[in-house]
């Protein structure tokens, strides 16, 4: 069995004890994890087990009741979405949220305005701002030859591409992505989560560590051919976490989650 929380040295995200309550409803009952300097940890459960409750509270959309959330040691719990955010914490939705009447270029740089607290002022100066880090951002989504054209032009995977390269501009040290591959095609869903593995197995830039990602997902292709760890939650609780190997035997993710048919490494996954 593998419920107990794997303990990480120096973990980039500690979480303990956290706890969420929407009136008598107990959302999260006090969950406890760590995640690691370039991990890819994924978040599974069935529909209201607090996945996205976690995902709230994590970013300071929700105030949690209780707990511990602490970036490199340094506490969120608290700290509005912008301040969590300015620390290094981005975000991506299942619903992607681009400008759909602004070209890829602006839209990278009206998040990388942002990124620096220039957003008053963008409508004014996103033109004339330096393009060359936007257009740095787009490459490394593989965008960059589409920068002149509208976001409403893309195809849905290339906006969940374009919505990364954005999340990107914050230069974040923690991304969270809420089902990051809904809505795409097999082929997308592999081109895009490639591109965030790729992400946490680089330093992204001479002080900066690789990138961590916490994500939930639908797909278990996705979660087991590209998450490192995994986190089972049900009924606010996380029941098990483990490699992919590990969940994948567990008898009581099996039972409550999987099924008992569900067999790792299967035939679909990308290796
Ligand atoms: P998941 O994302 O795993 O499907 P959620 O985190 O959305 O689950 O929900 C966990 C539990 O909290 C569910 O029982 C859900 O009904 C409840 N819940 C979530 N958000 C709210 C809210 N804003 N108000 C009241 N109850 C909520
Ligand atoms: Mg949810």
């Amino acid at each position: 069995m593998t419920t107990a929380p794997t303990r990480v040295a120096k973990p980039l995200l500690h979480v303990k004890g956290l706890v969420k309550r929407f009136g008598g409803n107990v959302a999260l009952a006090g969950i406890d994890f760590d995640l690691a300097p370039g991990e890819m940890l994924a978040l599974i459960g069935p529909n209201g087990a607090g996945k996205s409750t976690t995902f709230n509270a994590l970013n300071g959309q929700l105030l949690a009741d209780a707990g511990v959330v602490e970036l490199s040691g340094q506490s969120l719990l608290g700290q509005s979405p912008q301040a969590i955010w300015a620390l290094g914490v981005a975000r991506t939705f299942q619903v992607a949220q681009t400008f759909a009447s602004m070209t890829l270029l602006e839209n990278v740089q009206m998040a990388l305005l942002s990124s620096k607290s220039r957003l008053f002022q963008a409508f004014e100066s996103v033109h004339a701002m330096d393009a060359h880090e936007a257009h740095d951002l787009l490459r490394q989504v593989g965008l960059d030859e589409l920068s002149d054209q509208d976001a409403k032009s893309l195809a849905y995977g290339d906006v969940k591409r374009l919505e990364l390269a954005m999340a990107l501009a914050c230069k974040p040290r923690l991304l969270l992505m809420d089902e990051p591959t809904a809505g795409m095609s097999a082929s997308e869903r592999l081109v895009l989560m490639g591109l965030i593995r790729d992400l946490t197995q680089q330093p992204q830039g001479p002080s900066r560590p690789a990138l961590s990602v916490l994500f939930t997902e639908h797909s278990m292709d996705v979660v087991f051919g590209f998450a490192d760890r995994i986190l089972v939650l049900s009924a606010g609780q996380i029941i098990a976490q483990g490699s992919p190997r590990e969940i994948a035997q567990n008898p009581l993710v099996q039972k409550s989650y999987l099924g008992t048919s569900f067999k790792y490494p299967n035939s679909n996954l990308q290796s």
